[in-house]
């Protein structure tokens, strides 16, 4: 594309972010909707962030998408936070217009999205396996639409606190065979992806065909938790669906524009 004084430039920052999918989707999408848009990557440290902050105040940069590990830090930078950035308690986009700058977060909606086109979430239980930042996002989504949730993490202090906010109960990951009681199975941990690639973070004898497995891991994209449930006849939803949907409306916020979803799917 030309490059003019008129692009609008959007970027996603983290630590690590070489493996970031998100400048192809973003690009791919203003390419296919012929916007004079460019979106980049940049590794910002945790020591960077507040003169990282500072100086896209005084610059015309439109839109910020934030990753591991800025999504709660960046949130003391911000002038405004949208509801649902301040139930979840961690920020994945920032719009900046002229200088004001605005959090999201668009990781609920990768959530709810996938899950809507196949079942009505209302009187649903949603069991949820990891507590940080993913699992408050799939809390937030599954139960503003009516679900319950069950909160599965090694640490049980933190299962509790996101259980006591979304009213849901705490369980240990010793107790995961009661997940045979859930309709929907979302997997927010890192076990799947490397260095965990083998494990899976839930036996298969305990998935039957009646659930959903959902994984937000989408590097591989089909993780031995999702290869299992598919064996045993499961629903399954990979990561990948999340991402495209999170970018999504990201670059509707940033762009003003509806996204063409198939150009940046593909
Ligand atoms: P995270 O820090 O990667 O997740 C930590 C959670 O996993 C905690 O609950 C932690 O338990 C648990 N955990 C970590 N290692 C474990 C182990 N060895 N055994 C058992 N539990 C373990 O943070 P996150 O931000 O929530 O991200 C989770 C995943 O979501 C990442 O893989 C990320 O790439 C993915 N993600 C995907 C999308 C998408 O668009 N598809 C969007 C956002 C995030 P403790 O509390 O006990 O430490």
């Amino acid at each position: 594309m030309n490059i003019t004084a008129q692009t609008k430039l959007c970027m996603v920052i983290g630590d690590p972010i070489e493996h970031s999918l998100s400048p192809q989707i973003h690009n791919a999408g203003y390419r296919a909707s012929n916007l004079n848009f460019i979106f980049e990557k940049r590794q910002v440290k945790k020591e960077e962030l507040a003169d990282f902050v500072a100086e896209i105040r005084k610059n015309t940069i439109r839109g910020i998408s934030i990753t591991l590990p800025h999504k709660i830090a960046i949130m003391q930078y911000l002038d405004e936070l949208d509801d649902s950035a301040r139930k979840i308690g961690a920020v994945n986009t920032i719009v900046n217009d002229d200088g004001k700058l605005t959090g999201y977060n668009t990781d609920w909606l990768g959530i709810t999205g996938p899950l809507g086109q196949r079942i009505t979430l209302s009187g649903k239980t949603v069991a949820i396996i990891g507590a940080s930042g993913a699992a408050r996002a799939a809390a937030y989504g599954v139960t503003s639409q009516g679900a319950t949730i069950e909160i599965y993490n090694r640490t049980v202090k933190k299962a509790e606190t996101l259980a006591n906010e979304f009213g849901g109960k705490e369980f240990p990951l010793e107790a995961i065979e009661h997940v045979k009681h859930a309709d929907i199975i979302i997997n927010t941990t890192p076990i799947g992806m490397a260095p965990y690639t083998f494990e899976t973070p839930l036996p298969k004898k305990y998935i039957t065909k009646q659930h959903i497995v959902f994984d937000v891991i989408y590097t591989p994209r089909e993780t031995r938790l999702l290869k299992e449930a598919k064996e045993k006849g499961a629903a399954i939803i990979h990561g990948t669906e999340m991402f495209l949907e999170q970018a999504i409306a990201q670059f509707e916020l940033y762009t003003g524009h509806n996204a063409p979803i198939e150009a940046m799917r593909k």
